[in-house]
């Protein structure tokens, strides 16, 4: 800790919050990191894979922590999106002339890697959690909010977080499949539930997936009171009766872990910052996973508070890391993208909700177009694996 107090206190327990600890640390603000208790901790590992784009990936380059989160990770090549009436899109690596289009990472081994890394971090010190009113229990400039959607000193601060449920939850398991996923992505709009099987490496490296079946609630309840046996049945018969040749592509999957499930949402806080306050990551917005985006934003979130710390620290090196000049300058960079983000999905979401038949019909056919009009689909590609 400097003599004057802390630069920044970061809440958090989640991958937002720990990168943007060792972030600070790496360019010299003197950090306090309020996280949760070790007991507070969820008792079973995170079964999800998350999609990474490449500036989330660079951050954890920068970070050290990609080396060895690489190991358990696997690149996407090519991403087949299929719709519910004959529309279909294909991303591939090779037309983006990039050598890979995103990476599928473990969750859990993500937020373990990134807890060892704060171990040895300089200036970064654990500190107890903010009382109820959202006080830290120390000085410090700025208080960087990353307590995921239901931050309770956001709530504290009196910050509005609009919030539209879904209805739907995101169930996720990993899986083995009869034969190699050979690096491709896919999706299915199969209305109303959306499928994903994202090519991950264990437990067999060349045949493994991550699932993300999003699905309405009371069928989340149902294929979580299934035996992994009988899951594994009701996933291969849906794959199946969506796209019987990519079924056949991706052979018989078996169910290897806990099945898990999310409640999905679309949430916004009403402001990002105040004075001696920021909110980054889940506490900020929330999207619906059909698209592998919360966790970019975030980090993306992460990465611009850093740049403009940096920034004003260069050129205004009177100014604390807390002052709402420098973090409107935050707020200014980040809002756009998260918001078009939240469009995206939430638009999608609703294009594939409605069972109509001219609707499923022009849905499809839309799908189609954008397929052949390249910069369209260009444009996707620049919102989903950059963003
Ligand atoms: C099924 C599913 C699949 C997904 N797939 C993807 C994907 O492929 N790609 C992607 O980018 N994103 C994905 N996401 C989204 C991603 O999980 C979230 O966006 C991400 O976890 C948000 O990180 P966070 O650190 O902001 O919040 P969280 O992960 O929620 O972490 C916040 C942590 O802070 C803790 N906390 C709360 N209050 C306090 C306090 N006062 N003090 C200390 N700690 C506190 C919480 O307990 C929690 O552990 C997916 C989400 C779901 C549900």
């Amino acid at each position: 800790m400097s003599a004057k107090g802390f630069d920044v206190c970061v809440s958090g327990s989640g991958a937002v919050a720990m990168s943007l600890a060792l972030a600070l640390s790496a360019e010299g603000w003197h950090v306090a990191w309020s996280r949760a208790p070790e007991s507070s901790k969820p008792q079973q590992a995170d079964v999800r894979t998350y999609a990474l784009n490449a500036r989330a990936i660079a951050l954890l380059e920068r970070l050290r922590v990609w080396p060895a989160l690489k190991t358990f990770a696997s690149p996407v090549y090519e991403m087949a999106i299929q719709g519910d009436a004959g529309g279909a899109m294909t991303f591939s690596a090779w037309q983006q002339k990039v050598t890979e289009l995103t990476w599928i990472v473990d969750a859990a081994a993500l937020e373990r890697l990134l807890n060892d890394a704060l171990r040895f971090a300089p200036r970064v010190e654990v500190v107890l959690p903010l009382s109820e009113q959202g006080v830290p229990p120390v000085k410090a400039s700025l208080l960087a909010i990353c307590e995921g959607k239901h931050s309770g000193t956001r709530a504290a601060l009196g910050v509005e977080f609009s919030r539209k449920e879904y209805g739907h939850w995101g169930v996720a398991t990993r899986l083995k499949a009869a034969r190699p996923h050979n690096g491709v992505a896919r999706q299915w709009f199969r209305s109303p539930d959306i499928l994903a099987l994202l090519p991950f490496n264990q437990p067999d490296p060349e045949a493994s997936y991550g699932l993300v079946w999003s699905v309405p609630q009371d069928r989340a309840r149902h294929l979580q009171s299934l035996t992994p046996e009988d899951f594994a049945v009701e996933l291969n018969d849906a794959i199946r009766q969506s796209d019987a040749a990519a079924a056949d592509l991706v052979g018989e999957l078996t169910v290897e872990a806990p099945i898990a499930a999310w409640p999905l949402a679309l949430a916004q806080a009403d402001r990002w910052t105040g004075a001696g306050w920021v909110l980054l990551g889940d506490a900020a917005h929330q999207v619906h996973p059909l698209a592998g985006q919360g966790l970019n934003l975030g980090l993306a979130d992460v990465d611009t508070l850093v740049e403009v710390l940096r920034e004003a620290k260069l050129k205004e090196p009177w100014r604390q890391a807390g002052d709402e000049r420098i973090l409107s300058r935050y707020v200014r960079r980040r809002q756009w993208p998260t918001q078009a983000m939240s469009g995206l999905t939430d638009g999608l979401l609703h294009l594939f909700a409605d069972e109509r038949v001219p609707l499923k019909d022009v849905r499809n056919l839309g799908m189609s177009l954008v397929e052949r009009l390249g910069p369209v689909k260009q444009w996707l590609v620049g919102r989903a694996f950059d963003a």
